[in-house]
């Protein structure tokens, strides 16, 4: 029985934890716009009874258009950021390729990064690449083509070149995970401008070791810094190359459990960014080269694994699907939080404001209506005492009419009789 790698993802990967509530949230948005719409129209048309609604109310509700664009733009544009760091050489492009599941970023010798990458999904199909220094979209047909354009470029180790990769290509790309690979932290990095620049809006770090050596003074350093511009950040230690474990299995489960013990250290008692017993969720063994190698076999149709590949590479691309899986469940959650929440809260404060200056305007208007109510009852109830006193003036001016009528009628017939 030859052994099959294929992990059937689904519809139901907890990055659609992400992309459902990026959903959500946009089209809650949509409504929110209509809602404005609605009220600024209908605010400009009582805008001429300063009586009712006055100027600064006016221009109160009418900003609320730019602050809903401006939300509606951001959120359109926001994504689940993971960062890559580590010495040069430990393998973070080959990580990175393995997770996207083609030779995307070049690795290896002579592709030192020297730069910050960051690969993302670009719709309709276009591979291409878009530098700081220009807008111009550079297509990139093969990764040997990618690798001599970056060289070519002089660039300093903080620029960022932007990859954009067919989403269709890539379930994580699809989903809006964007990939971001480092120049080595041994390459002189100066640290707070790269946390600045690149760090501050990643939801997950992935610090990628090897677990041929020890974690080393700069890639622990690294993160030091990074936990004091963030709080508790999502860190995950890859011990990548386990595949050499291979080679002296006596020794191996003795190995592992010193990193393993040192990894959980550094994340719960060096940085406390968690506590050990989710550290050790967070620690893995992996061979990232020979998870890219199989998949790329997979996709030819070949079988993963052909026999040439080291003792137990079963386990370790299996932990590297478990690490997948939580690093996918870990991000969409970090994500909504951290992009969703602020952006929720400012939806429910716009619609509330609006409301209340609604209420405001309706309230008015009543006591304006009741105002007029009582005006007219005044004005009634005058009317109706004038009527009356008009009623019994006519009568008393009748009765004194008929009187006097009745008095001339005998005075004359009095008169006509003597
Ligand atoms: P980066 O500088 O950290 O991006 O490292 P690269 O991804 O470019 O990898 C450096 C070299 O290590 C390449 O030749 C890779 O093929 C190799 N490599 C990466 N991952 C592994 C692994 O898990 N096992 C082994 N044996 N080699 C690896």
């Amino acid at each position: 029985n030859q052994f099959r790698t294929n992990d059937i993802r689904t519809e139901n990967s907890p990055l659609q934890i992400f992309v459902k509530a990026k959903k959500k949230i946009n089209d809650i948005f949509l409504e929110i716009d209509d809602y404005v719409d609605d009220t600024v129209r209908f605010i400009g048309s009582l805008r001429d009874d300063h009586n009712i609604i006055s100027p600064p109310e006016v221009k109160k509700v009418e900003s609320y258009t730019d602050k809903v664009q401006g939300i509606r733009d951001v959120l359109k544009r926001d994504h689940m950021k993971v960062a890559f760091f580590g010495r040069t050489s430990n393998g973070k492009s080959t990580v990175i390729n393995a997770m996207l599941r083609d030779k995307i970023l070049p690795s290896g010798i002579g592709h030192t990064t020297n730069c910050f990458l960051q690969v993302e999904g670009s719709e309709g199909g276009e591979a291409y690449l878009v530098t700081e220094a220009s807008d111009a979209k550079q297509p990139v047909q093969s990764v040997g083509q990618l690798g001599h354009a970056l060289c070519k470029e002089k660039l300093c180790e903080s620029n960022l070149v932007r990859i954009f990769w067919p989403k269709d290509k890539c379930l994580l790309l699809r989903d809006d995970v964007v990939f971001v690979d480092s120049p080595g932290v041994d390459v002189t990095p100066n640290l707070d401008d790269w946390i600045d620049k690149h760090c501050l809006d990643a939801d997950v770090f992935v610090l990628v070791a090897n677990a041929e050596s020890t974690l080393m003074i700069a890639e622990k350093n690294f993160f030091h810094k990074v936990s004091t511009k963030l709080s508790k950040p999502n860190i995950f230690i890859l011990n990548n190359r386990w595949d050499a474990s291979a080679s002296e299995p006596e020794f191996l489960d003795e190995v592992r459990a010193q990193h393993q013990e040192r990894a959980v250290d550094f994340l719960a008692k060096e940085l406390k960014v968690c506590n050990p017993k989710d550290a050790e969720e967070r620690v893995f063994f992996i061979s990232a080269k020979e998870t890219l190698q199989a998949r790329l076999q997979e996709a030819r149709g070949q079988p993963a694994h052909n026999g040439a590949l080291a003792e137990g590479f079963q386990n370790r691309y299996f932990e590297f699907q478990d690490f997948e899986r939580k690093f996918e469940e870990c991000i969409s959650k970090s994500a909504v939080k951290t992009k969703f929440e602020q952006h929720s809260q400012r939806g429910k404060h716009i619609a509330t404001e609006i409301r209340q200056t609604l209420d405001e305007i309706l309230e008015r208007t009543q006591k304006m209506k009741s105002e007029q109510v009582n005006v007219k009852k005044e004005v009634h109830d005058k009317l109706n005492f004038t009527e009356q006193q008009l009623m019994i003036l006519t009568q008393e001016m009748k009765d004194k009419i008929h009187r006097m009528v009745e008095d001339v009628e005998q005075r004359v017939s009095k008169a006509l009789n003597e």
